[in-house]
C-alpha cells in the first residue's frame, strides 16, 4: 500500500509511490492541480489515492508533467478526458506528444504502456507555473529526459527533482535514443541546479531528503564513472530494465523470456552498444546475478521479482 499523501506546503500533497509509478503531488482544491499522474498500468490505484484525498477528477484544471515517460503521465488522457484540463510541459515533450512520436519518450523502445494526450501550455526553462497559491521556477534538465524540468519553489526552497535528482540511486540514461551526449546533458543539468538553495527534495522516485548536495555530489560522481566505463551505463540500463519488465508483467515465463527481450528494440540494442559478449551470455549473467542476489525467484514455470511495484 503506498505510503499516505504528505501536505507539503498548504492545500499541496507529495503521494510517494513504489517504482513502477513515479511520486506525483496533487493540489487539494475545487480546481485541482497535479504535478504527474503515474503509470498507466496503475492507474485504478493512482485515480483511488487521488479520490480518497478529495480530489474530484472530473475538476482538474491543469497538469504538469515533469517530463513525457511512461510513470509520470499515465494518467493524464484519462483525467484530461473526464476533466478537460489543461496539461503543461516541456516544449519537447509536448512536440513528441503532437507527432504521435512513442519512441522519444522512451515508450516504444522499452515496450511501456503509455496513452498520447493533448498538450495546451507549454513550460520554457525560466518560467514560472502556479501550482493554485504556490509559485513554481521551471528547470530544464535534459540528460535523463530531453523534456525533463524540475520545479524550485524559492521561498520555502523547495525542490520537486522528478528524475533529475534522486536520494542514493540514479535514474536509467538511454543513450540510443537521447543520443550520446546525454551523459554530458545531465551533467549540465546537475551543473546548473548545484547553485540552487535547497532545503527539501521531493524526487520522482524514493523518500523526500533534505541533503541537497550530497546527493548531487553522489549523482555527479556515479556520472564521472559512467564517462570513465560506458559499460556501467550498459549494466545499469540492463538491470534496472530487467527487474522494470518483470515488475510491469508481474511474472515473465522462463522459457521465453529471453526471446522475448529479443524482439524488443532495446535489449539488442544495449546490448550492441556497451558489450562484445552476445544477447545470451549477458542474459544469463544478469539472470545469475538475480536469482543469487535473490532479486527474482521461481514461481512455477515463471521469473517473478522481489522488488515490490
Ligand atoms: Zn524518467
Amino acid at each position: 500500500m503506498p505510503h499516505k499523501p504528505v501536505e507539503i506546503l498548504p492545500g499541496l500533497f507529495f503521494i510517494l509511490r513504489g517504482y513502477l509509478n513515479a511520486n506525483h503531488f496533487a493540489l487539494r482544491s475545487d480546481r485541482p492541480v497535479l504535478v504527474d499522474t503515474g503509470y498507466l498500468g496503475n492507474w485504478g490505484q493512482t485515480e483511488d489515492i487521488l479520490t480518497r484525498l478529495g480530489l474530484d477528477l472530473n475538476r482538474v484544471a491543469l497538469i504538469i508533467n515533469t517530463h513525457t515517460h511512461c510513470d509520470h503521465v499515465g494518467g493524464n488522457d484519462v483525467i484530461q478526458k473526464r476533466s478537460g484540463c489543461d496539461i503543461a510541459l516541456h516544449p519537447r515533450g509536448a512536440g513528441y506528444m503532437r507527432n504521435r512520436d512513442d519512441r522519444s519518450p522512451w515508450w516504444s523502445y522499452y515496450h511501456q504502456e503509455a496513452a498520447f494526450f493533448q498538450p495546451t501550455q507549454i513550460l520554457e526553462d525560466g518560467q514560472v507555473v502556479h501550482v493554485g497559491p504556490h509559485a513554481f521556477e521551471v528547470i530544464h534538465t535534459p540528460g535523463h529526459a530531453s523534456d525533463g524540468i524540475v520545479l524550485y519553489n524559492r521561498p520555502t526552497r523547495i525542490l520537486l527533482s522528478s528524475d533529475t535528482l534522486w536520494e542514493r540511486d540514479f535514474p536509467v540514461m538511454t543513450l540510443a535514443v537521447e543520443g550520446d551526449g546525454a551523459i554530458e546533458n545531465m551533467m549540465t543539468s546537475l551543473a546548473k541546479l548545484a547553485g540552487l538553495a535547497v532545503d527539501q527534495v521531493y524526487p520522482g522516485h524514493g523518500a523526500p531528503f533534505d541533503d541537497f548536495q550530497s546527493a548531487l555530489q553522489r549523482a555527479v560522481t556515479r556520472l564521472e564513472r559512467f564517462q570513465a566505463d560506458p559499460s556501467r551505463v550498459g549494466w545499469d540500463v540492463i538491470k534496472k530494465i530487467f527487474v522494470y519488465t518483470i515488475m510491469m508483467k508481474r511474472r515473465v515465463a522462463i522459457d521465453t523470456f529471453f526471446d522475448q527481450l529479443m524482439q524488443t528494440d532495446w535489449f539488442p540494442d544495449t546490448v550492441d552498444r556497451y558489450f562484445s559478449s552476445g544477447y545470451r551470455s549477458i542474459y544469463d549473467q544478469v539472470i545469475t546475478e538475480f536469482h543469487q542476489r535473490h532479486i527474482i525467484k521461481i514461481n512455477g514455470h515463471d521469473w517473478v521479482t522481489t522488488v515490490r511495484p
